[in-house]
C-alpha cells in the first residue's frame, strides 16, 4: 500500500464513543440522582459478571481503587512486591498506606513480574517482612495468577491484581480452565480503570473486583468516608447518641472515592461493546504481528488470552534510534508513547534508595519500547500507514 498520509493524528490509544453512549449519559443526567443512584450498582453488577467475579465496587478512578485495596488489606511498615513496568499508581498505592515497595524485575519474555525472582526475595527475608504482591497484566498479557497465588500462600501474602490493561483477558490454569483477569479465583482483589485510553472509557472511573464478601462490604464503606448505615454493625448504643433514620457511623477512616451515575452510565454503555472492542484489538494485533514478522522490529509478546491494551514494539538499535523513530513518527501524525519509564528510576523512588541497575531487564526493555496505535476504531488503512512508516524508518 502506498505511503498515503492519513488526515488525522493517530494516538497510541483512544476511546470510542457512540450515539448510544451519548444517549445513556443524557438519560443519566435526566435522572433524579447524579451520584449514589441506581446506575452505579447496575454497572458494578454488569462489570463483575463480565470479569467473572462475584462483586464489583465502582470508584472514582483506578488509583483510588488501588488505594482502597492497600488500605483494606494493609501493609503499613511492611514490604510489597511490585513490578517496575507499570503506571506509577500501582506502586504509589503501597506508599499511601505506609508500606514499602520492593521492585521485582520483569521476565524479558513476558514483560511481567518474574515470579522466580520474587520467590528468591521472599526466601532471603525474615518472616513477616512482606505483606503483599501487586502483579500487573502488562499491556494486556495476563499474569499467571495461579502461580502467584502459590507463592503468596507459601509466604502468607495478599494479592492485588492490577488488571487495568486486561478486562476480558484470560489464562489457562493448571486444570486447563480459562481464568479471566480479575475474576478473584486466585487474588483477593483486582482493580480496573476506565480512563479513556483503557478498554472501557467512563471519562474517569475505576472498579475493584473480588469474591470475598467481607472485603466487598468493607470497600463499599471505605469509598464513602468509612460510613455505615447497617444497624446490625453499629458500635454505639441508641442511648449513646440519639439515633434515628438519619443515623450513621464512621467506624474506620475512609474517603470520598465514589463514582457518579453519569460516569457509570457511560461505563455501562461502553461495557456492552467490550467484547467487540477486544475482538478488534486482537485482530489488529495479529495484523501487526504478521507485518513485523521477519523484520528488525520485534513484535509484542503474545498469548491466547492477551487483552491487547497496548501493542509495544521493540525498536532495534540504540536508545537513540528509538527516540529518532518516536520523533519521526510524530512528524507523520503518529503519536506513539512509552510504556513505561521504569517506576523505580523516577525521582521519588530513587529517593527511597532505588537506582539504575536494580531491575536490568525492565531498564533494557525501556530503552527500546514503543507503544504504537492500537484501538478498536483504528482502520486497516491507518494501520498499514503506521506499519509502512515504521518499517521505512527502521530499514533506512
Ligand atoms: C491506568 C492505570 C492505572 C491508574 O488508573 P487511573 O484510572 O488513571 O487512576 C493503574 N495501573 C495501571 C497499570 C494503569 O494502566
Amino acid at each position: 500500500m502506498p505511503d498515503k498520509p492519513v488526515s488525522r493524528v493517530l494516538p497510541y490509544g483512544k476511546q470510542h464513543i457512540t450515539e448510544e453512549d451519548v444517549a445513556a449519559v443524557a438519560a443519566a443526567l435526566r435522572g433524579d440522582l447524579l451520584t449514589q443512584g441506581p446506575i452505579v450498582p447496575a454497572f458494578e453488577a454488569a462489570f463483575a459478571q463480565y470479569i467473572g467475579a462475584q462483586y464489583g465496587v465502582a470508584v472514582a478512578n483506578g488509583t483510588a481503587a488501588l488505594h482502597l485495596c492497600t488500605l483494606a488489606l494493609g501493609c503499613a511498615g511492611k514490604k510489597v512486591l511490585v513490578t517496575p513496568l507499570t503506571f506509577a499508581a500501582s506502586v504509589n498505592c503501597v506508599c499511601y498506606v505506609g508500606g514499602i515497595p520492593d521492585f521485582v524485575d520483569i521476565d524479558p519474555q513476558t514483560l511481567l513480574m518474574d515470579v522466580g525472582l520474587a520467590r528468591k526475595k521472599l526466601e532471603a527475608a525474615p518472616t513477616g517482612t512482606y505483606a503483599g504482591i501487586i502483579p500487573v497484566d502488562f499491556a494486556g498479557n495476563p499474569v499467571h495468577i495461579e502461580a502467584v497465588r502459590e507463592l503468596a500462600d507459601d509466604f502468607g501474602l495478599w494479592i492485588v491484581e492490577d488488571a487495568c490493561h486486561a478486562p476480558g483477558g484470560f489464562f489457562a490454569d493448571s486444570g486447563g480452565a480459562r481464568q479471566r483477569c480479575g475474576n478473584g479465583a486466585f487474588a483477593e482483589l483486582a482493580i480496573f480503570s476506565f480512563h479513556p485510553v483503557k478498554h472501557i472509557a467512563a471519562g474517569e472511573g475505576g472498579m475493584i473486583t473480588t469474591n470475598d464478601q467481607a472485603l466487598y462490604k468493607r470497600l463499599l464503606a471505605l469509598r464513602n468516608h468509612g460510613m455505615t448505615r447497617d444497624a446490625n454493625t453499629f458500635a454505639l448504643s441508641p442511648g449513646d447518641l440519639a439515633q434515628g433514620g438519619w443515623y450513621y457511623e464512621i467506624q474506620e477512616l475512609g474517603y470520598n472515592y465514589r463514582l457518579t451515575d453519569i460516569h457509570a452510565a457511560l461505563g455501562l454503555s461502553q461495557l456492552s461493546r467490550a467484547g467487540a472492542g477486544l475482538a478488534r484489538r486482537k485482530q489488529l494485533a495479529a495484523q501487526y504481528d504478521a507485518a513485523f514478522a521477519g523484520t528488525p522490529v520485534a513484535p509484542a509478546p503474545t498469548s491466547d488470552g492477551h487483552a491487547y491494551h497496548l501493542y509495544v514494539i521493540q525498536v532495534p538499535g540504540s536508545a537513540d534510534a528509538r527516540k529518532t523513530l518516536y520523533d519521526h513518527l510524530r512528524t507523520k501524525g503518529i503519536f506513539t508513547q512509552i510504556h513505561y519509564i521504569p517506576v523505580h528510576l523516577l525521582p521519588f523512588y530513587r529517593g527511597l534508595g532505588w537506582q539504575k541497575g536494580d531491575c536490568p531487564h525492565a531498564e533494557t526493555y525501556y530503552e527500546h519500547c514503543l507503544s504504537i496505535p492500537l484501538y478498536p476504531t483504528l482502520t486497516d488503512e491507518e494501520q498499514s500507514y503506521v506499519v509502512n512508516a515504521i518499517l521505512a524508518a527502521v530499514n533506512r
